[in-house]
């Protein structure tokens, strides 16, 4: 029994190993990695008692304990990106470990030692979570991680706790051979195996966050692309129908693209197409509206309730801000300036996607014959 959370914590550091090999884009899972095997470790030196002498051995352990946590703070906000400042990590090492020799060697308190290096590692994960709240803004993967950590933290003050209370009624040899000591090792396994699983559904729901996007939006301009939008519109017809909500689709088109890469080059259309990107997301007005770019310099807006007038106005009012852009392009002199065609449609009584999207195509198509740079209203 014993025996278990070293080889529970090295099992899960294995297979954090071994995913990181396999998605090196990912260095959290290094880290996840390093965390598990120094926190093998450490319940390592403990069941083996390696070195023999209590204070080393609490020393040892203790960094080890503390090292390996830090290291899994470090990866869950590395993950997003971030970074705990090199003072949170110091402060705590020195801080716990300092303290751990002071109860030692200086002042000897078994009591103390204990409430220290448990109640410290608890502050560690409520700090980390505290750092890591944006995560409840997150997907799903994101929240599972945040409340795992606080969890974890937060297990951590009964535990220490129920510790203190049991040892103050038995004598210390009796806790270190005990049966109550064996029940510490085994929720320190359960304790374990839940983290490991956690974090691995973590990962694998991390990477499908990652397909899903790479599935849905257009790598060029951040935008939905034509199917994640086409989803999204029938979804909300069907909402917006039994609830008797206008709406409307726009079908916008740059003007003259072919000529703009000609003058600017190719490089310099894509960045103008991320800036027309830009602008269009800027009119969207709650979360069922959707933008998307559904062809080289072709984009989509659909606008749920919302009627022909109000979506007159705002195509209107995005058709000025497109041709006020004034894009820099490197290399070149003169800043680029473009401007949109657009046809809108409103969804009519009984009508199918299809039919909306051919109206709003032939309105775009008289926008384009009688000038461009216009908005045609079905
Ligand atoms: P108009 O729509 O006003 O009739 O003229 P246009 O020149 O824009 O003609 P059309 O819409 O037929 O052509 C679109 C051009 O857009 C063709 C292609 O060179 C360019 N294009 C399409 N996709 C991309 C892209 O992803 N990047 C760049 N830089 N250019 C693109
Ligand atoms: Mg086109
Ligand atoms: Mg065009």
């Amino acid at each position: 029994m014993i025996y278990l959370p070293p080889i529970f914590f090295f099992l899960f550091s294995l297979m954090f190993f071994g995913v990181w090999r396999l998605e090196r884009t990912r260095p959290h899972l290094g880290l996840f990695g390093c965390a598990f095997l120094l926190v093998a470790l450490g319940t390592f030196v403990q069941v083996i008692f390696v070195p023999a002498d209590i204070g080393q051995n609490a020393v040892l352990s203790a960094v080890l304990y503390v090292a390996g946590v830090l290291f899994f703070s470090h990866g869950v906000l590395i993950r997003s990106g971030r970074k705990l400042p090199y003072w949170f990590h110091a402060l705590f090492m020195i801080a716990i470990v300092g303290s751990t020799f002071y109860y030692y060697y200086i002042e000897r308190n078994l009591f103390y030692r204990i409430y220290i290096i448990n109640l410290g590692i608890g502050a560690i994960f409520l700090a980390t979570a505290l750092q890591a709240r944006f995560l409840l803004r997150g997907h799903s993967g994101d929240k599972l991680l945040f409340w795992l950590i606080l969890a974890l933290g937060l297990h951590f003050f009964p535990r220490t706790i129920m510790t203190a209370e049991r040892m103050a009624t038995s004598p210390v040899i009796e806790f270190s051979a005990g049966s109550f000591w064996l029940v510490l090792q085994f929720t320190i396994s359960v304790i374990g195996v839940i983290t490991g699983i956690g974090l691995l559904a973590v990962t694998f729901m991390d990477m499908i966050a990652e397909l899903r996007k790479e599935r849905d939006t257009d790598s060029l301009t951040g935008l939905a692309n034509r199917r994640l939008f086409s989803r999204h519109v029938e979804t909300m017809m069907g909402r917006g129908r039994s609830l008797e909500k206008p709406m409307c689709f726009a079908m916008i088109d740059v003007d003259h693209f072919k000529l703009y890469n000609d003058v600017y080059g190719h490089a310099a259309g894509d960045e103008a197409l991320k800036h027309v990107a830009g602008t269009i997301k800027a009119t969207l007005r709650h979360s069922e509206d959707m933008a998307a770019r559904i062809g080289g310099e072709e984009f989509a807006l659909f606008f749920y309730d919302c009627t022909t007038e109000q979506a007159g106005q705002l195509l209107e009012r995005l058709r000025e801000q497109i041709a006020a852009l004034k894009i820099e392009h490197e290399g070149s002199l003169a800043s680029g300036v473009l401007t949109i065609s657009v046809g809108v449609a409103e969804l009519e009584n009984n009508e199918d996607f299809e039919s909306l999207y051919r109206r709003a195509d032939v309105s775009l198509y008289s926008s384009k014959a009688t000038g461009r740079d216009q908005v045609t209203l079905a």
